[in-house]
């Protein structure tokens, strides 16, 4: 997938890019941070992946756009979608691939610290503390990208 290096300003569905921040974008040939990560960290950034269905929305943005993502390390893993993670001390949502539990077990990939500290500070993603601080940092058609995926009977 394309290479964005980590803290890169990224815009995404038209909204402003200095709202979004890169994380976990990595390609073949381009280098990147390993170490190891806090407790917890991978469990939990795991966890929030995991909570697919505030994905739906997004993912088919992302296929239109881009058809998914394969792990250009190794080729094993695949994925098709992505997770935002507010960050209230930068004032930036973090936007960081699907594959990036995987780059961490897998490849040694140490994130940038403040997306470490974003992600075990993230609410859920269907707790409405999620949705506040996206609206927070990146206004109400951001934060709609995850209410249209919540609500498909259209509840205004
Ligand atoms: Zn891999």
């Amino acid at each position: 997938m394309t290479h964005v290096p980590d803290g890169a300003p990224c815009g995404i569905y038209g909204a402003n890019p200095a709202c979004f921040l890169a994380a976990g974008w990595l390609s073949a040939g381009h280098p990147f941070r390993t170490g190891a990560a806090p407790e917890g960290f991978a469990d939990r950034l795991e966890a929030l992946i995991g909570q697919e269905r505030a994905f739906a929305t997004v993912d088919r943005l992302l296929q239109r756009c881009l058809g998914g993502f394969l792990c250009e390390l190794c080729g094993e893993e695949a994925s098709s979608s992505e997770l935002m993670v507010p960050d209230a001390v930068a004032g930036r949502v973090w936007h960081a691939p699907q594959l990036i539990p995987h780059y961490v077990r897998a490849h040694g990939y140490l994130p940038p610290d403040g997306f470490v500290a974003a992600v075990l500070a993230c609410p859920d993603l269907d707790d409405p503390a999620y949705q506040a601080q996206l609206v927070a940092i990146g206004g109400e058609r951001l934060a709609g990208l995850y209410a249209a995926s919540e609500e498909p009977d259209g509840e205004i």
